[in-house]
């Protein structure tokens, strides 16, 4: 069997989708903000995937580590606030796996994996954060777990993704119980309590956009 690759194409394509999708999805992340935060998720990635997508043609001429650090570059400047450095650091070190890779080629799934990892973990770091703190972790960290776990079960490329995005929508719901120890809804104690969390809705949304475009 021919070894499943995603190409340099569905890294791009990944990036031309979150760009409309921030603008669609722009009222309701606010909406959730809105409840248990200061009302900005919705407008933050906004502001950050305009400024994506007046750049993305030029970028795309890169290989995929430098296409995705400009990506992360552009949201780190850009967007205020939490989650857009958190979101911009993801990206940043997104392609850090596939560094050494030429402008052409695109990654196996085992490096696909690397760079979820390298993204993920970064949000942990910078964020000084982890699951059950009513953040984006809760999404990203579940998933992340699920994606390894399928994969090493033997899973198709495809399908490990598919349970890891569920994964992720069950991390997301678990986080309406939760109460906050990071973040803004952290001052709202047992008020935030019933509520979802703005940057586990986002990720968990962005983690599927990943999966529709993967091939089957
Ligand atoms: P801000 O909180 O600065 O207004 P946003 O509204 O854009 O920024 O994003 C809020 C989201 O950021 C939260 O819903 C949460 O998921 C995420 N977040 C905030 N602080 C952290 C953190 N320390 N670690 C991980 N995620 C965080
Ligand atoms: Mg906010």
């Amino acid at each position: 069997m021919a070894e499943y690759i995603l190409d340099k194409q569905y890294f791009i394509n990944v990036i031309k989708d979150l760009i409309p999708w921030a603008e669609e999805r722009k009222d309701y992340f606010t909406e959730l903000d809105s409840a248990i935060g200061d009302g900005d998720h919705g407008m933050n990635l906004s502001i950050g995937f305009r400024e994506v997508a007046k750049h993305v043609d030029e970028w795309s001429v890169e290989n995929v580590n430098t296409f995705y650090k400009n990506v992360g570059k552009a949201l780190l400047d850009k967007v205020g606030g939490s989650a857009g450095p958190l979101y911009g650091s993801f990206f940043m070190k997104f392609g850090l796996p596939i560094k050494a890779k030429g402008p052409d080629e695109g990654a196996t799934f085992d490096e696909f994996i690397q760079m979820m990892d390298k993204g993920i973990t970064i949000i942990q770091k910078r964020g000084k954060s982890t699951i059950g703190e009513k953040t984006m972790n809760d999404t990203l960290m579940p998933a992340l777990s699920t994606l390894k776990a399928a994969n090493e079960a033997g899973d198709a490329p495809k399908a490990a993704m598919a349970k890891a995005v569920e994964a992720g929508k069950e991390g997301l719901e678990s986080t309406r119980d939760m109460i906050a120890t990071k973040g803004r809804a952290m001052r709202l104690g047992e008020r935030a309590v019933g509520h979802l969390d703005p940057g586990a809705a986002s990720t968990a949304e962005m983690l599927e956009i990943f999966y529709k475009n993967m091939p089957e």
